[in-house]
């Protein structure tokens, strides 16, 4: 199993975090690590000058109290399968994976890992926006695991768990937790809840192996989502983002036949596929950071603050590849972001 780095050899504390039981248990799981006492974790995190690619070889851990807002709207980049509450929260900042596309590194000054040990207040949070919510016909969806990768983490940091647990207690409320680990195991002894969606980020083996670092293999991606499958949880497979690679139409269309060799695909609650898309002021900074990507140097294009190829390049990837996809499944349970 890799975590990408599951021995910290720091710990940074705000001082507001002590008293949690989240922050107890991190201080005994990681009891050897230095511990640097803070007042606030941007000090830490938010410093000038870091280099995001430079901390990835050695993460450290801050655990803070989140302060402010605790659930968000969804952003315009990511896809809400027509879903009008779709909010996202952020209990943990930063990814143990280190994918060459991964926004997190135009969006952090760092890449240490942020741990928000205050889970009650998240909970009550998302209570008011369930309350709130503006269409009262559907649910609250919620994405956990956004600027994370939370089930990587979840056999250091329980958290996808705790919303699990949590959710079953709610209605109205639909999470969904989006991964590229094969850490389904840390959930197998909880039982399958319909309001949980476990979605699965795949890519075929040659784009993982070189754009997708730390990440577990397409193989063991596979076999995780496929015994959730058979414990009887909602699966959905995430083909995003599809990378234009050289020979992608090859590329891709067997990644698909090995994906349903695998999963059983009248099991799969849907699934989405997406091109390249990043915030433009992102691409600028990871690009000042690293050249050693050819897929963040692409000519794309610019719409609005967006990045991504061009229409015309989107729209025939996204054509071929729902194409592939409809030999296995119902075009209705295929979400296209365009
Ligand atoms: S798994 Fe997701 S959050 Fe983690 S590095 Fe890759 S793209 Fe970023």
């Amino acid at each position: 199993m890799n975590y990408g780095h599951s021995n910290f050899s720091h710990l940074y504390i705000e001082r507001a975090a002590e008293k949690y039981a989240m922050t107890k248990h991190l201080l005994s799981r990681f009891s050897k690590a230095k511990r640097i006492f803070i007042d606030n974790y941007k000090d830490v995190f938010a410093r000038p000058g870091q280099h995001f690619q430079t901390q990835k070889r050695s993460i450290k851990l801050i655990l803070a109290v989140k302060r402010g807002h605790l659930i968000y709207q969804g952003s315009n980049n990511a896809q809400d399968f027509g879903y009008s509450n779709f909010h996202y929260n952020a209990n943990i900042l930063n990814c143990v994976y280190n994918c060459d596309y991964c926004y997190l590194q135009g969006m952090y000054p760092s890449a240490n890992i942020v741990v928000f040990v205050n889970m009650e207040d998240y909970f009550s949070a998302t209570n008011i926006a369930i309350n709130q919510r503006t269409d009262p016909d559907a649910p609250l969806y919620l994405a956990i695991s956004y600027d994370t990768d939370l089930l990587a983490l979840e056999s250091i940091v329980p958290y996808c768990r705790e919303w699990i647990e949590y959710s079953r207690k709610k209605n109205n409320l639909l999470i969904e937790i989006r991964t590229k680990s094969a850490n389904y195991r840390s959930l197998n002894n909880l039982s399958p809840h319909d309001q949980v969606i476990l979605a699965w980020s795949l890519a075929p083996k040659t784009v993982a192996s070189r754009y997708e670092i730390n990440t577990p293999s397409l193989e063991r991606r596979l076999e995780s989502a496929s015994q959730a499958i058979d414990d009887g949880w909602s699966v959905r497979l995430c083909f995003d983002p599809i990378l234009l690679v050289p020979n992608w139409r090859e590329i891709y269309s067997q990644f698909v036949k090995e994906t349903f060799e695998k999963i059983p695909a009248e099991k799969i609650r849907d699934i989405s596929i997406g091109t390249f898309r990043m915030n433009s002021e992102y691409l600028k900074r990871i690009k000042k950071q690293r050249a050693d990507s050819d897929i963040l140097y692409f000519p794309y294009e610019t719409t609005g603050r967006v990045v991504s190829p061009s229409q015309k390049i989107k729209e025939e990837i996204n054509s071929e590849i729902s194409m592939f996809l409809e030999s296995y499944i119902d075009q209705k349970k295929i979400e296209v972001w365009v």
